[in-house]
């Protein structure tokens, strides 16, 4: 018979773990009176213990995405104890952020907490994915699908090419490369048949990018939650090609971003120091494409991102790095063996800052991507 004294004791443990494993708080979410799901501490604390820099705070941004959201209009915030208060989510979306005790932090420093959420979101159902590129290069060969590959095949017919060519453009904006097309500045982009609006995952930075990109799968998924994290253990195409006995080389920049396994890796250092390193990748890739021509090429132009960091993405010297990859594409599309599927893609956006631009966030400005397939 157990004693009444350890009775108590196992009672008690029993109260404590349960309050102990019962969220503290939780927050609703909804679209158009529709419930969307919860935010609560343990879905914060998730980011928090997974993070790889120690951190106190998530971006609310990150807890959006994670209910389905990839573009936010408007944003309201509803708590029982004060008025509600509505945002332009771009004007926030940088600097929202939620911590383990559900305290939200808004721009300033401007503390709030919310019972509810109340979301007003575009569609994106007619948008391209970065997690398209995969399955739709995989196909193109006749090769099995990734596991758990999240995106759709962009093609109709298989079997027909030799030979495909990922062109990487590190933070190109997608409404920045559209209005260059117009203007007329960028001769290979226009007679293109149109580019496409893609998405790409949060946050959109080229690690979780990379991953997304290689496996079609979602950070949650491949593990690549953010900064620090520089490879999976998720599948990629490249391993597919590597088990087809498919060759693949990749020309990078000065260092990769990214752990490449599977593929023949050429980095491109800065050779003749002018500050730049795109020059350098270029002319690798022709060297590649006119010598050693592989099942599939994978070159990672950076100078953009480079640029839009340094400059902003309205600055002169971001769009004459446009202007100077639109030349290579043009030159690189010359020498490229015909039966070749292309596709050109960026990795994430850029949005202007106080002191030249970032990405990162969950705004239209990182998230929109070109996307865009052809055919020689
Ligand atoms: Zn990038
Ligand atoms: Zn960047």
């Amino acid at each position: 018979m157990i004693k009444n004294k350890t009775k108590i004791i196992l009672l008690l443990s029993f109260v404590f773990l349960f309050s102990a494993c019962k969220p503290a708080w939780k927050i609703e979410v909804f679209e158009d009176g529709r419930n969307i799901g919860v935010i609560n501490q343990e879905s914060v604390k998730f980011y928090i213990d997974n993070y790889e820099e120690e951190t106190s705070e998530i971006p609310l941004g990150q807890m959006l995405y994670d209910l389905g959201y990839t573009l936010v209009d408007e944003i309201t915030f509803i708590s029982e104890s004060e008025a509600s208060l509505t945002y332009v989510w771009d004007e926030i979306g940088e600097t929202a952020t939620i911590r383990e005790s559900g305290e939200i932090t808004l721009e300033d420093d401007k503390m709030i907490s919310a019972d509810q959420i109340e979301i007003d979101a575009p569609s994106i159902s007619n948008y391209y994915s970065i997690m398209d590129i995969a399955p739709t290069i995989a196909y193109a060969f006749t090769l099995p699908e990734l596991p758990n590959a999240n995106g759709q095949v962009r093609l109709t017919e298989s079997g027909i090419w030799d030979h495909a060519v990922m062109i990487f453009l590190d933070g190109l904006n997608y409404d920045i490369l559209t209005s260059l097309i117009d203007t007329g500045k960028l001769p290979f982009f226009e007679q293109l048949n149109g580019v496409q609006q893609g998405i790409t995952v949060f946050p959109p930075i080229t690690t979780s990018s990379s991953a997304a990109l290689l496996t079609s799968t979602l950070p949650k998924e491949n593990k690549v939650y953010g900064y620090g994290y520089r490879k999976t253990t998720s599948k990629t195409l490249f391993d597919l090609f590597a088990e087809n006995s498919k060759s693949v080389i990749a020309v990078e920049g000065h260092s990769l971003a990214f752990n490449l396994r599977n593929a023949e890796t050429i980095l491109s250092g800065d050779r003749d120091e002018n500050g730049i390193t795109n020059d350098n990748v270029f002319e690798n890739s022709l060297e590649v494409i006119l010598s050693d021509m592989p099942d599939l090429l994978y070159i990672h132009f950076h100078d953009i991102d480079d640029m839009g960091h340094q400059y902003g993405p309205f600055s002169s010297e971001y769009e004459a790095s446009i202007i100077q990859v639109d030349s290579y594409l043009e030159e690189i599309f010359i020498r490229l063996p015909e039966d070749t599927l292309i596709t050109i893609f960026a990795d994430h956006g850029m949005h202007k800052t106080e002191d030249g631009g970032n990405h990162g966030t969950l705004t239209a400005a990182d998230l929109i991507i070109p996307i865009i397939f052809i055919e020689k």
